[in-house]
């Protein structure tokens, strides 16, 4: 007797999921489990209206199913196939691209399929497992090679390499009596599945550059949330434009997978002239298979299969795509058939592997031309439409229309259709309610189950991670389409209530979301993942290169795509964001828009931003990086003789240039690639999770800010307000130019600079303090408290007296992080914050010695930054009138205190 291996290593992965990834949350999985083991035992079947329940008689029922399934009954019908191959125009592969298509095997091929094998995975037939190959790498590596060359020289395949065992597992909610409810999973030898994976490998490279963008199945850089793009894109371009009656066909394939017919796939190999060695492998493949059926654990007889890609198998899904391109193909060639038309482009098909939809003007015309072309290739290829699952959505079409086109196709027209997980309707205004507020139903009740398992702590936020953010995550990011922060709250309300099982919460929310290495919890922050899906959807419209997608999403928008995300033209044209996607998109844009990119960034195309806008997207705009260059550390523009097959002419380049010192001053143009760019714009791998991280870190900065503002508070003695510590960052780090001052401010306030007390602790070195060598030398004793700062900090103030010629009382804040209030006269705000910059200054230089600065060098440092001052103000200006009102009193002082013998050459003079 044979376990059913593939449920047994399912569960087995399960467990080792739970033990990897959330080891608290047992009980979940436990009741998962439980359940999963329940449904897989097969007790009853029927059969012709007789409930069978002998395990005999069970046996054969699915077997007979699976007999007939897998029989071709299409015979002789090679003639039929080449007429049709013949009259569609099948395109030949490039010559050097057969050659590496058809060269003999690698060694170095087969050691990079067996690096990809997944350990886990469940053994073929035979037992042998992923590991085991990794294992006898350097012993297999040389026969398995020979047997493969052997097969694209021969065309002979192993005996074994044709047998799979299949095993069943029952579909979700379904009628489990039913044979047709179970879903068929092959198991193929993993020795068949290397050489399988080399011909995948070779076969991709090519089909990448044949097959049309419209297919988003099994090709690398094609994604499924881009044709839920287009569909909800198009309905959105049509309640547009209601002159054109229109209709999206959803189209069901009968198992479109196992009904291809070999003859056919072979046959057009042939046409694409793919050459012998290829060739002979495919052959190979599917000139016999047999399989076995294992149910409830007990292996049946065996059967023949004759036709279908076969399952399980890493070439079998190119196979198909690259047999469905043809029908694709003659689809959008057929004049009769009209696609949505946007200005020069038309939007016909589009598919993920079978799953096809249709859009098309001139509906009862164009779906007859549609039907027909299935009907022809159908006939040839094995491809069967299944009216009662497919479905139509209209749009501008009156009811009689409606009825004729029902009546002409035998399709049903509907209102509502669930297109790749997602239920789209024909007014988009509905995918919020049908999608999110459903989804978000059936989650809450989960949590309410949930909440009654008595989870640990870890273990509900385990649970929130594995069940909730991939269902919510699908929608963020096939449907970006929530406006407003509000929906987030109400979610997160719901979550927090399941994580704290209804007590008070006693760590804050957005704690509990920081990464478990700065001692978060990595909770999912729901609102950050949607706005992340955004951010890299977005990406589109930063890249410039999609162009369909951008014909169609911007089909009536007025300026450039950037003219709306970095010049505010969305203030300009209100109608930009009266559209389901453009509007949330650019919402999230410019809530992130400063953190993502503080200054002009390297990829803005002020072409894209100046240009007249058009309905389809021609021009390549250059970008500043490829317009400006950096001479003697000064960006600007390159010369017109370097970038003229860029612009128009001169006058063009005058504007440009116009353009770039405008963004230049506005927002400073930034000198590295920012994060964004590197990370989102230029990569494709794994963006929205680094995406998502991103908007995790900027988030938690306040929280690292409230930790400081904390320790501060308990130094001086009393809270700092928020506004206060706003204060600090948004008008007295500007009070100079100068980065050094910036910095030190910065470091003070961060307590960043490393004290005798902390080293201590790093190091075991002694903890007083450098200065008294009498105290511990904590930060605030380093900067305040000790005997010697504290004499120094007088002597500043004594001046500073002097120099203001008003008293105020000392506080620490005000000398150390600049925190001053009515107690300094407004227009000596800024001459104060530069004088107890060079005190702190001074602090740090002498940071590990003995010694104090003396008030000697304090007014040198001053009047250093007060000759710098008046250097930066004299570019600006030629007689500066606020820089005479600052710098007056110190001039007077140092002119008293000299008493002639300190010489202010040209300062003075300045004055
Ligand atoms: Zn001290």
């Amino acid at each position: 007797m044979l376990i059913n291996r593939e449920i047994e290593w399912k569960i087995k992965k399960l467990r080792q999921k739970s033990f990897e990834h959330a080891n608290k949350s047992g009980k979940l999985l436990a009741w998962q489990l439980k359940k999963r083991k329940e449904l897989n035992t097969i007790n009853k079947i029927e059969v012709e209206g007789e409930v069978k329940s002998n395990p005999k008689e069970i046996r054969k029922a699915f077997l007979d199913f699976y007999r007939g399934l897998y029989k071709n009954s299409e015979k002789n019908n090679l003639r039929k196939i080449e007429k049709y191959l013949k009259g569609k125009n099948i395109q030949k592969i490039p010559l050097l691209e057969k050659e590496s298509l058809n060269a003999l095997i690698e060694t170095d091929e087969i050691k990079e399929i067996i690096k990809d094998l997944k350990k886990g995975k469940a053994p073929g037939p035979d037992g042998f497992t992923g590991s085991y190959y990794k294992e006898m790498e350097t012993i297999l590596l040389i026969p398995l090679q020979e047997v493969m060359n052997n097969i694209l020289k021969e065309r002979e395949l192993p005996e074994t390499w044709k047998e799979a065992l299949i095993t069943l597992i029952p579909k979700q909610h379904s009628d489990l009596q039913q044979v047709k409810n179970y879903r068929p999973i092959s198991l193929l030898n993993l020795d068949y599945k290397i050489f399988a994976g080399i011909l995948a490998r070779r076969l991709k490279k090519i089909l990448i550059k044949s097959i049309h963008k419209d297919q988003a199945g099994f090709l690398p850089g094609r994604y499924m949330k881009d044709n839920i793009r287009n569909v909800v894109n198009i309905i959105e371009y049509l309640s547009d434009r209601c002159d054109k009656q229109a209709m999206l066909l959803f189209v069901d394939a009968e198992k479109a997978f196992d009904n291809l017919i070999w003859d056919f796939m072979l046959k057009q190999l042939e046409f694409m002239e793919v050459g012998t060695k290829f060739y002979n492998g495919v052959k190979a493949i599917y000139t016999e298979q047999k399989a076995k059926l294992i149910i409830n654990g007990v292996e049946t007889s065996e059967m023949r299969i004759a036709k279908g890609t076969r399952q399980g198998c890493p070439l079998s899904p190119l196979l198909f795509i690259m047999v469905l391109e043809v029908l694709l193909n003659s689809i959008r060639g057929n004049r009769g058939i009209k696609g949505i038309s946007v200005g020069q482009n038309e939007y016909k098909t589009k598919a993920f592997a079978d799953d096809l939809v249709i859009t098309m003007e001139d509906p009862i015309n164009s779906t007859k031309e549609v039907l027909e072309e299935f009907d022809q290739f159908g006939k040839v290829a094995g491809f069967k439409v299944n009216k009662k699952k497919t479905k139509i959505i209209v749009k501008n079409m009156e009811t009689d229309k409606v009825e004729e086109l029902q009546n002409a196709t035998e399709i049903e027209v509907t209102r509502k259709v669930k297109y790749l997980g997602i239920w789209v309707t024909s007014k988009n205004m509905d995918l919020f309610k049908n999608n999110y507020e459903t989804t978000w139903k059936g989650v809450k009740k989960d949590i309410e189950t949930w909440g009654r398992l008595k989870m640990s702590f870890w273990g509900r936020i385990a649970t929130i991670k594995m069940s909730v953010l991939p269902k919510m995550l699908f929608l963020f990011q096939n449907i970006p389409v929530i406006r407003g922060l509000k929906i987030f709250k109400e979610w997160q309300k719901v979550i927090s209530k399941f994580i704290w099982q209804g007590k008070k919460p006693r760590i804050q929310f957005k704690l509990l979301t920081d990464v478990k290495e700065r001692g978060g919890f990595a909770l999912p922050d729901l609102k950050l993942y949607y706005e992340a899906s955004c951010l890299c959807w977005v990406k589109t419209w930063i890249k410039l290169e999609d162009k369909e997608v951008l014909d169609l999403e911007g089909f009536n928008t007025r300026f450039g795509w950037h003219a709306y995300l970095w010049h505010g033209k969305r203030k300009a044209h209100r109608g930009f964001e009266n559209h389901i996607f453009r509007g949330s998109l650019i919402e999230v844009w410019e809530r992130n828009k400063d953190l993502l990119e503080p200054k002009t960034p390297h990829w803005l195309s002020p072409l894209e931003v100046m240009s007249v806008k058009k309905i389809n997207m021609g021009d390549n705009w250059p970008t500043y990086e490829q317009l400006l260059t950096k001479e003697e550390g000064k960006w600007k523009l390159k010369p017109y003789d370097q970038i003229k097959e860029k612009v128009y002419d001169w006058l063009h380049y005058f504007q440009l240039n116009g353009m770039f010192r405008k963004d230049f001053t506005d927002k400073g143009y930034t000198d590295k690639e920012s994060r964004f760019q590197i990370e989102i714009l230029n990569n494709n791998h794994r963006i929205l999770s680094k995406m998502y991280n991103q908007l995790l870190g900027w988030n938690l900065i306040d929280e690292e800010v409230k930790s400081v503002a904390i320790h501060w508070a308990r130094d001086i003695g009393h809270n700092i307000y928020a506004e206060e510590w706003e204060k600090l960052w948004k008008t007295h780090l500007k009070f100079t130019a100068c980065v050094s001052l910036k910095e030190n401010l910065m470091k003070m306030f961060y307590r960043w600079y490393l004290t005798p007390v902390k080293l201590a602790k790093m190091y075991g070195t002694c903890n007083k303090c450098w200065k008294c060598r009498e105290r511990e030398g904590s930060f605030f004793h380093m900067w305040w408290e000790c005997q010697k700062v504290k004499e120094f900090w007088e002597g500043v103030y004594n001046e500073l007296k002097k120099i203001l010629r008003y008293t105020f009382v000392k506080k620490p804040e005000a000398f150390l992080l600049g925190l001053v209030g009515r107690e300094i006269k407004k227009k000596d705000h800024r001459f104060f914050q530069y004088a107890t910059s060079a005190g702190r200054i001074l602090i740090a230089q002498n940071w590990k010695s003995e010694n104090m600065p003396t008030i000697e060098e304090w007014r040198a440092k001053l009047l250093e930054y007060a000759e710098m001052d008046k250097m930066t103000g004299k570019i600006r200006y030629s007689k500066d009138q606020r820089f005479i009102e600052e710098w007056e009193n110190f001039t007077n002082y140092l002119e008293n205190l000299s008493e002639g013998q300190i010489t202010l050459v040209g300062f003075k003079g300045a004055l």
